[in-house]
């Protein structure tokens, strides 16, 4: 079934490469065959890395054959979300303004992913700047859902999410801020975990929100997600928010038993634009739990409805700070027109920057500016406690939380494009955890529409193993994960 190497999770290729079946260029070559056959329909792809990969992937046979390669992602081929930098390979998250940026380094994670001796295919469509729900505010092109090309992969990380759908990589890497792991990775029916704020380095992640970003992986299963976890996880001193707290096995607590686990369904997280397919999907895993033998009860977090609104003066003020590097002397594009500096600081930011991350850009200044701070930046951090109390308060006695990751299945392109808040509304469920700097994955968890619902579980700072035994425990005794897109 050489054709359908693609479509492998990792742990099954890494098993076929040990046993000597398959190659490291084949499952490479297979990918960039998949990507040649579909990705003009998906466009997930910024730029696509072939002849690298194909020389990466002759080293890592050569090292495979000698034994000196023993990590379970050698010789796997990734891509990784263009917001990451790479060494040599131009890294543009989606904006004009770094339309022709070559970092010369690597982040933390592409290095780890480097030494563990997988195979980079490519970089990966966004949200500029990480700053979207759909891929549609890509300063390049819209990336479109596998499942129904007419439909979003959901964002900001929706070449990532969509890649991994459709055959085009064993992993990716995203980034998480306010739900972009997770909401896209719910939209396209693969694995995306969001880690404690400080569990995975963000050294060489190009900046949103420095106070919310995290790293994380989209996988086909939990164990691959677990295996990533494993290999980018841990204290890096390039990266002053890292935590310095020892790395568990992560494949640990995957053996299919929550017996005892007690589930929490907290009421706010059902409400109203919930669609009625996502809520009946939720609804029949917490079902599937009750059959495992964990307990499910009814919680309130009542801080949950100020989430949203917190999340839009924290993000952009932080942003606002971030991006105010892009001033076309020290990165990327320059207007060499410009009659003087500043005219030329204007017109290429003007020229650089989308109608979404001005938006941003604005938005912040304004709630940072002298007399305006007290009364939304500050009071905004100060909700933000509140809301991460809500959850101190749930996982004292709680194991995790179950919810829907998205209040609905992918919509169509073009559908919120003119509407900043419906489109901000799609991160309703998944932005408290950022705000509490805490653990959360989204699983496959049914179809609506003929399209993939995610099921969310979150769980307490540092969490990771507990939520992954969870999401381990639902998948084995479910079918959603082996379910493929109709895309030939
Ligand atoms: N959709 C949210 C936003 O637009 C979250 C983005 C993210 O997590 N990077 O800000």
């Amino acid at each position: 079934m050489a054709g359908e190497l693609f479509n492998l999770t990792i742990h099954e290729a890494a098993e076929k490469l040990r046993a000597k079946e398959v190659s490291s260029r084949e499952l490479t070559q297979s990918v960039l065959d998949r990507i040649t056959a579909v990705d003009d329909k998906v466009k997930a792809f910024v730029t696509v890395t072939a002849e690298q990969a194909l020389a990466r992937a002759d080293e890592m046979d050569n090292l495979l054959a000698k034994g000196e390669a023993t990590s379970p992602l050698a010789g796997i081929p990734i891509n990784l979300k263009d917001v990451l930098s790479t060494k040599g390979v131009r890294t543009t998250c989606s904006s004009k303004i770094l339309e022709n940026f070559v970092p010369v380094y690597n982040a933390t994670v592409a290095e780890k992913l480097q030494q563990a001796g997988t195979v980079l295919v490519g970089k990966t469509n966004m949200d500029e700047f990480a700053m979207g729900s759909s891929t549609e505010n890509s300063g390049f092109f819209t990336t479109h859902n596998p499942w129904n090309l007419d439909t979003v992969p959901g964002g900001s990380s929706g070449g990532s999410s969509a890649s991994v759908a459709a055959g085009m990589g064993f992993l990716s890497l995203g980034s998480d801020t306010g739900g972009s792991i997770r909401q896209p990775a719910a939209l396209t029916g693969v694995v995306g975990l969001k880690p404690t704020y400080g569990r995975v380095s963000r050294y060489g992640l190009i900046a949103f929100a420095s106070s919310l970003d995290q790293i994380g992986p989209f996988t086909r299963d939990v164990t691959d997600a677990a295996l990533v976890m494993n290999t980018i996880a841990g204290y890096d001193r390039c990266d002053s928010t890292s935590i310095n707290a020892p790395v568990p096995d992560y494949t640990r607590g995957l053996t299919g038993d929550i017996k005892g686990m007690r589930l929490a369904l907290p009421k706010e997280y059902f409400v109203e634009g919930v669609e009625p397919g996502v809520e009946a999907a939720i609804r029949a895993a917490v079902t599937k739990f009750e059959e495992l033998g964990a307990t499910v009860e009814e919680v309130s977090m009542p801080h949950t409805k100020y989430a949203l609104a917190t999340y839009y003066i924290i993000a952009p003020s932080e942003a606002s700070a971030n991006l105010a590097r892009y001033d076309g002397v020290k990165y990327g594009f320059s207007d060499k027109n410009a009659p003087n500096l500043i005219k030329g600081y204007f017109s290429t930011r003007d020229q650089g920057f989308g109608r979404e991350v001005k938006r941003r850009i604005m938005i912040g200044t304004y709630a940072l500016s002298s007399g305006y701070y007290d009364a939304f930046y500050l009071k905004a951090q100060k909700v933000r406690t509140l809301i991460k109390s809500d959850f101190d308060k749930v996982f004292e006695t709680f194991d995790a939380i179950i919810s829907p990751t998205s209040p609905t299945v992918a919509f169509k392109i073009g559908e919120k494009a003119s509407d900043p808040l419906a489109m901000y509304l799609s991160d309703i469920f998944t932005i408290p955890a950022n705000m509490a700097g805490t653990p959360g994955v989204s699983i496959p968890g049914g179809f609506s529409e003929g399209l993939p619902v995610g099921l969310q579980i979150l769980g307490p700072a540092l969490g990771e193993e507990k939520i992954l035994q969870i999401a381990y425990a639902y998948e084995q005794a479910t079918e959603w994960h082996k379910q493929r897109p109709p895309l030939n």
